[in-house]
């Protein structure tokens, strides 16, 4: 079937036609944090992108719609082969995820056959299959803490939350040189005249921004992290370097506390908006429901083989893994 032109599109009810078709196809919707906040708010659940993945395959859903990013509809399918997962913008791809081509993975991985592979989620499920583990920016530190110190690590896709953890660790890894290109796009300059107009005022940073930024953040952690920080915060503002659309749940569980998105590199653009995630829309969900595409398949080879480096993650992160197990896979 040809999709209709956006044209066609109007007059449509798409909220309403959304939950209908939601109904109708037994499906779950899932938005991330950094989604466009109509989408947000129309979610079954809203997370980050494991937490996302691990609550839709606790339901009974045949379709989980997956309003993030391609490596996080990957992660979902991962976990839930029998449902169909559906993206409604296959192009919402990831500057980490396009730094990091498998081919060029698996040779980097080659040449260096004493190193174990401890790769963040934010890549491809090819990427996926060819690591060791595989860590959030939740659990990134409670897996590193039980590699042992003579163990030799590649760290990847993203350089500057290996050099987060490399620093705060005090342990050398080898990194692979990917950015996220909205944490990149921080400017310290800015960020110190913000602190300036607000002296005393909090910043919270995803470990995804660069040193430069880091240096300055009281708090440090991943989106549930961040967004844990802003509820128990007891001051009444906060600045936030990370993808300004998680500021909406900010203000939705705590309408009394300003939060203040960091600035890039002008002041005012909107450099820190991923432009990925950006591509999802209601008319794109309202279609992908309609339509079931497009969507998600996985060779099943490559499926069980990033499915068993995320497992080792789970296990790591939750203790159920002795040291003895944590060789090169
Ligand atoms: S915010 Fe950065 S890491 Fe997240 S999807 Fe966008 S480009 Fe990738």
């Amino acid at each position: 079937m040809n999709a209709p032109s956006r044209e066609s599109l109007k007059g449509v009810d798409l909220l309403s036609e959304i939950n209908r078709l939601k109904k109708e196809r037994n499906a779950v919707i899932l938005a991330h944090y950094y989604q466009k906040p109509e989408i947000q708010d129309l979610a079954d659940f809203v997370g980050d992108s494991l937490e996302l993945s691990k609550r839709a395959a606790e339901t009974d859903a045949d379709v989980i719609a997956f309003c993030g990013v391609k490596f996080m509809a990957e992660t979902a399918k991962i976990l839930s082969p029998q449902k169909t997962v559906i993206l409604p913008d296959l192009a919402a791809g990831c500057s980490l995820e396009d730094a990091c081509p498998p081919g060029k993975f698996k040779a980097f991985r080659d040449a260096h056959p004493d190193h174990i592979a401890l790769t963040y989620i934010n890549c491809s499920a090819e990427v996926k299959a060819l690591s060791d583990i595989i860590v959030t920016s939740s659990s990134a530190e409670t897996i590193l803490a039980q590699i042992p110190l003579d163990q030799k690590i590649i760290f990847g896709p993203d350089r500057h939350l290996g050099g987060y953890l490399s620093r705060k660790f005090n342990r050398d890894m080898l990194l692979w040189p990917g950015v996220c290109i909205v944490h990149e796009a921080f400017s310290e300059t800015e960020l110190l005249k913000l602190k300036a107009q607000y002296p005393g005022v909090p910043v919270a940073a995803h470990p995804e921004c660069p040193p430069h930024i880091i240096d300055h953040a009281d708090y440090v952690g991943s989106t549930s992290g961040i967004l844990q920080f802003a509820r128990t915060l007891t001051g009444d503002t906060l600045i936030v370097a990370t993808e300004p659309h998680i500021i909406h749940q900010m203000e939705k569980s705590e309408p009394s506390k300003k939060f203040i998105g960091a600035p890039g590199a002008d002041g005012n653009c909107a450099c820190n908006i991923c432009p990925y995630m950006a591509l999802n829309t209601m008319e794109k969900l309202y279609l992908a429901l309609r339509d079931l595409q497009p969507q998600i398949t996985l060779d099943e080879e490559i499926r069980l083989a990033a499915k068993r480096s995320l497992d080792r993650m789970l296990e790591m992160a939750s203790g159920t893994i002795g040291k003895g197990d944590l060789g090169r896979a």
